[in-house]
């Protein structure tokens, strides 16, 4: 598979009139065209920094981030970003939402609008296209969220805790929902949660940080011995748990600070 992004050596430390705050220290690695990779480490290693760094607000102290393999016709890699809150606007209709992104950017061509009505339709958002986001439930929010950032056609999809402020039940069924349309349009994708089980659940690879500075502990493959894989039955797969206990050790050695260690994952890994 082709590299869409390399990360080489990348160090940022931010200066403010206090003093100076090492958040990244030699990061390196590489996510391949149509990979799933989750980012896992302790509150403030600087998970967000990486992510700000990727996408260009942010450049690197030393080091380099080289996107390539991008579509063609481009000259420059696309980057989509979702956050934890959706930021879908009330006073839009659920069409009107999905399509700001294309009408800021005068993009909303004849062909762009058909994919957006393509995308509205598969993923059962047809029928509310004249409602406005309260009328939604929140799983559907976070899908008009996606399909507003699909509508721009990124190479790259950036997800920062998008399921943080949801419930338990209702975030098991959203990344569940959100991880199979990304398998489903073949996006690259990063996902930063401090959620282990959903980083196991969604990601082919999953890259465990220490505690800031932060360097890289390990980059795990997750492989499940599923013919159709899909974040919810992942979690009920054999492999799992051997996959939760070992992410669950990196974070825990010599660090005491981590954030996620949560009923929730606690409840899995009995
Ligand atoms: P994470 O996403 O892993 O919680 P962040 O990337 O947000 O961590 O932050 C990493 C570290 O850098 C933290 O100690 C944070 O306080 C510090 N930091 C983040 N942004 C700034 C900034 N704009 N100025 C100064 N320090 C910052």
């Amino acid at each position: 598979m082709e590299t869409l992004l390399d990360v080489r050596n990348v160090s940022l430390s931010y200066h403010t009139a206090e003093g100076e705050t090492q958040a990244l220290s030699n990061i390196s690695f590489q996510v391949k065209k149509g990979e799933f990779l989750a980012i896992v480490g302790p509150s403030g290693c600087g998970k967000s920094t990486l992510l700000d760094l990727i996408c260009g607000l942010l450049t690197p102290e030393s080091g380099s981030i080289i996107l390539s393999g991008f579509q063609k016709g481009k000259d420059r890699a696309e980057i989509g970003y979702m956050l934890q809150k959706d930021h879908l606007l009330e006073w839009r209709t659920v069409y009107q939402n999905v399509i700001l992104g294309l009408e800021i950017r005068h993009q909303l061509t004849q062909e762009r609008k058909a994919y957006v009505n393509h995308l509205l339709a598969l993923y059962g958002l047809d029928k509310f296209r004249k409602s406005h986001p309260s009328q939604l439930s929140g799983g559907m929010r976070q899908r008009a969220a996606l399909i507003r950032t699909l509508a721009l056609q990124p190479d790259l999809l950036l997800l920062d805790e998008p399921f943080s402020a949801l419930d338990y039940q209702t975030r098991l069924n959203v990344s569940d929902d959100i991880g199979k349309i990304i398998k489903r349009e073949a996006k690259t994708a990063i996902l930063v949660t401090h959620d282990i089980s959903e980083a196991i659940s969604m990601a082919d690879r999953v890259l465990i940080l220490s505690k800031r500075p932060a360097v890289v502990k390990d980059l795990v493959n997750i492989h499940f011995s599923l013919t159709n894989r899909t974040p919810l039955e992942s979690r009920n797969a054999p492999e799992f748990k051997n996959y939760f206990n070992l992410i669950w050790k990196e974070l825990n050695d010599h660090d005491t600070s981590l954030e996620g260690t949560n009923p929730v994952s606690e409840k899995e890994k009995a």
